[in-house]
């Protein structure tokens, strides 16, 4: 059965790079929410992958709105540090969202892990899981991803979380370095967007 048009949508997330990030890739013609419309906090996110994670905030806030709900989960996977920070990407930050502090983590784990790590190709990749979530309980899970390596230092200020230190694939700069525009179109939700638009 084709769905219907979706002509309402609340963007299920309390972060704000991601916001502004779903927010640009969605159809101009759909009216957007956001959490703050509905004062909503986040729901604890105790699933084991990016899917059951993103399935747990957009049945989360959908079920809370009553709105169709696109929701990401997202992180960071580093090979050499079997795939961490993973699901752990935003706790890595603790409570207060602190990226220098997960950034250093990385460093620190590194430098225990092969101290020579700067002068190596370290190989990581962004993953993103997207939800839709409707009212009904209907839900569509799509998988994206883009791959990199890690930058020997932290450089750039636009983006947001672990985008100082990533570089993607056939690039030299970090989506630190790379403006929203170019980089909104390459990312590993991009490419999970572009798998789930059909279901808008
Ligand atoms: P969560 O999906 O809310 O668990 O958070 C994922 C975390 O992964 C974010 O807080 C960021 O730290 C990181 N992350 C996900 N996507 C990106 C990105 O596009 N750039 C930089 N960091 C990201």
């Amino acid at each position: 059965m084709k769905s219907k048009k979706i002509s309402q949508l609340l963007i299920g997330t309390n972060n704000k790079g991601k916001l502004r990030e779903i927010r640009a890739l969605l159809p101009k013609n759909i009216k957007i929410f956001s959490t703050s419309d509905f004062n909503l906090k986040s729901p604890k996110e105790n699933g084991n992958t990016f899917k059951e994670n993103s399935l747990i905030k957009a049945r989360f806030f959908s079920k809370k709105s009553n709105q169709i709900c696109i929701s990401d989960d997202s992180g960071l996977e580093i090979k050499l540090l079997n795939n961490q920070p993973g699901i752990y990407s935003a706790r890595w930050a603790g409570k207060k969202n602190n990226f220098n502090l997960a950034i250093k983590k990385v460093f620190k784990k590194l430098d225990k892990k092969m101290p020579s790590w700067r002068n190596r190709k370290i190989k990581a990749k962004f993953v993103c899981a997207l939800t839709i979530y409707w009212p009904s309980g209907k839900h569509k899970t799509t998988i994206g991803k883009i791959d990199g390596r890690i930058s020997n230092a932290k450089i750039g200020k636009k983006g947001f979380g672990y985008d100082p230190i990533f570089i993607p694939i056939g690039s030299k700069k970090t989506f630190g370095q790379t403006s929203p525009k170019k980089k909104y179109k390459i990312d590993h939700r991009y490419n999970a967007f572009k798998k789930i638009k059909k279901f808008l």
